[in-house]
């Protein structure tokens, strides 16, 4: 067993490197203990109060002893779709633990977790680093017995002890579930070797022009031109730049990118090497997320692999003066990292709250120098790009919109999984490719997009300049309760919000008051009058984009679908809310009252 001491010393004490230092400690107690702190602060130059708020943050750090098997069940409205419920009731039986707690042995601990990315395989649930997909009650008693046995976790998903570095070893827990190809993704016939020579030996800003040429814009949602980006990276001073991977991918329903580094690992880190000729970067990162713990020693081995042919580390390709590597930074838990200035606090070792912008991270991003931050998707496109040419891909999809794109589609549906679109299809299209056949509301990218009808919006393209879409469409047909979804996605916002900010922090959990008293029959119109003009007060005041998006399962809806907020409303009688409980309220003074007079008589 390492001491604290061997484990600060690997990280040069580095207190940038704080959450890869957590790591090391919890892989190795189970937990972050107490007694480890004050020589931990000593050696990083922080106190004991700075780590504690760092590790906190992150849902997947622990202050305390965990169960022997700390059970993580992915809460999504699709695991609620396919028997969420009672997988959930079951684990409690089995386990004999309710969630939240251990049981009184030790052995099993309960947590609820948020989107884990296997929304097309569902219900799921994490136990320590292996995944398992598709509960039924009838799985979760195998597995638990199997567990009070003695049985490890690996044990149960890979018997035959099949290498972690490898993609079988992934695919005895998780499916790719690709359902259809196009002409960019998934390939897999790149000669990287012959294509490092053609990028290194063309100049920075003629690959900048290239993919600037071809129109990719960035596929993590915000739609920036990738071109734009590395230009404005590189239009500067500085002598250090970085590459940042960004596969924090934690939108609910989306898992496109998993299924890229699954099958594509090469194409994205080749994206990543062109990034960093193109930028000057010596630097790359792929910040991954801690729910996909389980890639990580595979996308070591593509690493591996790539430096042993010369395709990372010093005078790439031959060439002198081009030297770039990529390592894995593991994220622990926490959706705001996805915004891409938390994600870069995140990787400096502190809590992942979004900076103020400007500056932008091209000008001031990780340790303060210029950083590229992109997407996995966006990494796998420039490869392509630089294989077939700008005009290759310009040629696909729509003036605005170029190339193809993954969706992720789940929900109630024939087919969940994997789609390449190009670019401009409409949505009846797409729902008819994935078996979609009663479709009546389409979320699209995720809760902070936007809820769709089908009746509607079917014909709408998937653009955009139209129905844009960060790779995420979430089906629901006629049975499903719409408002419920919108309560759950509410209830998602509030506990991701970094609190940082008062809007966001306060504001969501007004919101989710307010549609929980929509599902109770107690809102009138003047409620949601109020939801309105707040969501818009919220989008419009908080200091990044999961306030700027969060109101929108509320607004979208009541666009769209104003009918099942209508059905629910009640009339207003008097100038007090329906929601306005007299008796409570009284109950509430009361109370107030008497605990301010004993405070008085105490003192
Ligand atoms: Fe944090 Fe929400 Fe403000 Fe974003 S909008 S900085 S998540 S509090």
């Amino acid at each position: 067993m390492k001491k604290i001491h061997e484990i600060l010393e690997n990280h040069n004490s580095d207190r940038t490197r704080l959450m890869d230092i957590l790591w090391d400690i919890q892989n190795q107690w189970g937990y972050i203990p107490d007694e480890i702190l004050p020589e931990m602060a000593d050696k990083l130059g922080l106190t004991e109060l700075d780590i504690r708020e760092t590790y906190s943050f992150y849902h997947f750090f622990l202050g305390k002893p965990p169960a022997k098997h700390q059970i993580y069940l992915s809460d999504t409205v699709i695991a609620r779709m396919h028997g969420y419920q009672a997988v959930y009731d079951a684990l409690e039986q089995e386990t004999g633990c309710i969630f939240g707690e251990k049981d009184v042995t030790d052995t099993f601990g309960l947590k609820t977790t948020s989107c884990i990315g296997l929304s097309d395989q569902e219900p799921a649930m994490l136990i320590g680093k292996e995944v398992f997909t598709r509960l039924t009650p009838e799985k979760i008693s195998q597995i638990i017995s199997r567990l009070k046995r003695g049985d490890s976790p690996a044990d149960i998903v890979n018997p035959d002890g099949v290498a972690s570095d490898t993609l079988a070893y992934i695919n005895t827990m998780v499916e790719s579930g690709i359902r259809s190809k196009g002409a960019v993704f998934f390939q897999n016939k790149t000669d990287f070797k012959a294509l490092l020579n053609q990028v290194i030996n063309t100049r920075p800003e003629v690959i900048i022009n290239t993919v600037s040429e071809s129109g990719l814009r960035g596929r993590g949602g915000a739609g920036f031109s990738t071109g734009l980006k590395w230009r404005l990276c590189s239009d500067n001073d500085e002598n250090t730049r970085f590459v940042i991977c960004n596969a924090d991918e934690g939108e609910p329903g989306t898992f496109k990118d998993r299924v890229l580094l699954m099958e594509s690992p090469k194409e994205v880190i080749f994206g990543m090497i062109t990034t960093g000729h193109a930028i000057g970067a010596q630097e790359g990162i792929i910040y991954l997320r801690s729910e996909y713990y389980y890639l990580k020693d595979y996308l070591e081995k593509q690493l591996a692999d790539f430096r042993a042919e010369g395709l990372l580390g010093k005078c790439i390709g031959g060439k002198p003066d081009f030297n770039f590597d990529v390592r894995i930074q593991m994220g622990a838990g926490a959706y705001i990292c996805g915004d891409e200035t938390a994600l870069i606090e995140s990787m400096e070792g502190k809590r992942g709250t979004p900076r103020v912008k400007p500056p932008y991270p091209v000008n001031m991003g990780y340790l303060g120098k210029p950083t590229s931050v992109n997407n996995v998707e966006s990494f796998v496109a420039v490869t392509r790009i630089m294989e077939e040419g700008a005009l290759w891909f310009k040629a696909m999809g729509t003036a605005e919109s170029t190339g193809t794109r993954l969706l992720s589609i789940s929900g109630d549906c024939d087919a969940p999984g994997i789609y390449e679109i190009e670019w401009g299809v409409t949505l009846n299209e797409v729902l008819k490719k994935a078996g979609a056949k009663d479709a009546w509301a389409v979320q699209v990218s995720g809760p902070s997009g936007d809820c769709v009808s089908v009746k509607k919006d079917g014909n709408r393209a998937i653009a955009l300049e139209d129905l844009s879409c960060n790779g995420s469409f979430m089906v629901f047909n006629r049975s499903r309760d719409l408002l419920a979804i919108v309560k759950h996605f509410m209830q998602f916002f509030v506990n991701e919000s970094c609190g940082i900010c008062v809007p966001c922090r306060s504001g969501n959990v007004d919101l989710l008051k307010k549609i929980s008293r929509v599902i109770e029959n107690k809102a009138c119109q003047k409620d949601i009058d109020e939801v309105v003009a707040w969501g818009k007060l919220v989008r419009k005041t908080s200091r990044c984009g999961l306030g700027g998006t969060s109101p929108k399962p509320i607004l979208t809806t009541l666009e769209k679908f104003p009918e099942i907020y209508q059905e629910k409303l009640v009339k207003q009688i008097g100038p007090l809310l329906p929601s306005f409980d007299l008796i409570e309220s009284q109950r509430g003074y009361l109370e107030a009252v008497a605990t301010l007079n004993n405070r008085s008589t105490c003192s």
